[in-house]
């Protein structure tokens, strides 16, 4: 059986932007928001450095800092936190039902989780190639010269060489996006054509700036601590010959995972997971269920625009709520 049976008006699941401005925006409604952590607390900022584009810090802010500066703000006025995971939710009546474990791999329930609205803040995840250098600090170079993000890091890598690793779309704008500061960019593809639509293959092939290894796999990055990167080993699959290549960063664009498959099956969502929203609210197609942040964005993908989705859904939940109330209100005979 398990230990605990947890009731809250609204849960929020997540605590990156999305879910903590959601906790926020609750907390001040005085509907005390539960904020699940799940498997990392403080979202994916919690493994870059500098974050430069965030509003309202002019010097910037490091990514771990940041999301203190967040959790504080949102414990301020009286979010609770939980460190479960979240590994099964049932979303066919109110409250929803989830069920909460001390670590993915535990078989035991150790709460179960009873809420009236849920906001939905599970994020994404880029995909890694996952090679020797490629974790973040201090393991690897990750966040210090490995990047999944060109429009966050790309100002950092301003007259220096640099690598795109795919063949998609998004290695596509990545590449041209980053060539406004580049002194140059290498598509690193490890098939002979790219997937990615032809007006983008031509934009790439077209550029100056760019040059493409084909049949090529990126094996390991190599650097220092004091330096960053300095290159990376690279693997022909065509001549089987391995070589160095100097870069000082290397952007991985194969793709991301919105974390999203608990709800598969229940919640709609597209071919890739992303969450489907309403309109212009942050409304699931289940009443009382809402969704914000990279868990229902596959385009924008930002802190700033996870943390204005999360505005959004705590206002909708807090507008739904109150709606249920007048209803209930509306359908109880008045006392004589
Ligand atoms: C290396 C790196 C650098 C970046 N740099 C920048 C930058 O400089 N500027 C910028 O604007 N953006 C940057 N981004 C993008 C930014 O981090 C994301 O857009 C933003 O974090 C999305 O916020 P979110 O709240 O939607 O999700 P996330 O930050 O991904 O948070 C998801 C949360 O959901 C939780 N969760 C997942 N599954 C479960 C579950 N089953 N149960 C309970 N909880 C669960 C996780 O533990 C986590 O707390 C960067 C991203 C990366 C990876």
């Amino acid at each position: 059986m398990p230990e605990k049976i947890i009731g809250r008006k609204v849960v929020i699941l997540g605590s990156g932007p999305a879910g903590l401005t959601a906790a926020i925006y609750a907390s001040r409604a005085q509907l005390e928001p539960l904020v699940v952590d799940g498997p990392q607390p403080g979202g994916q900022l919690t493994i870059t450095t500098d974050v430069e584009n965030y509003p309202g810090f002019a010097d910037g802010i490091m990514g771990p800092a940041l999301m203190t500066e967040f959790r504080t703000q949102a414990e301020r006025f009286g979010t609770e936190f939980s460190n479960l995971w979240i590994s099964e939710v049932d979303l066919s009546a109110r409250p929803f039902t989830l069920h909460g474990k001390e670590s993915p791999e535990s078989d035991e329930v150790s709460a179960i989780i009873k809420a009236e609205t849920l906001i939905i803040s599970t994020g994404a995840s880029a995909k890694w190639l996952g090679i020797p250098g490629e974790a973040p600090v201090p393991e690897g170079f990750g966040g210090n010269g490995v990047s999944a993000c060109a429009t966050c890091d790309g100002f950092f890598f301003r007259d220096v060489p640099i690598i795109v690793v795919g063949g998609g779309d998004t290695a596509m704008e990545e590449a041209l996006f980053l060539t406004r500061f580049a002194s140059k960019v290498t598509v690193v593809h490890r098939r002979d054509e790219f997937r990615a639509s032809k007006i983008m293959q031509d934009r790439v092939l077209e550029h100056d700036k760019i040059e493409v290894l084909w049949n090529t796999e990126v094996r390991e990055i190599l650097g220092t601590k004091d330096k960053g990167v300095e290159s990376a080993r690279l693997f022909n699959n065509v001549t089987n010959e391995e070589s160095d290549h100097a870069t000082r960063g290397v952007f991985v664009a194969i793709g991301h995972k919105p974390n999203t498959e608990l709800f598969r099956g229940q919640l709609d969502m597209d071919e890739v997971g992303y969450l489907i929203t309403e309109g212009r609210t942050m409304r699931t197609n289940i009443p009382g269920v809402f969704a914000c942040g990279d868990a229902q964005d596959s385009y924008y993908r930002q802190a700033v625009t996870a943390a204005g989705t999360g505005c959004m859904a705590a206002i909708d939940a807090e507008r739904f709520l109150a709606e249920q109330e007048h209803e209930a209100a509306a359908t109880t005979p008045a006392a004589v």
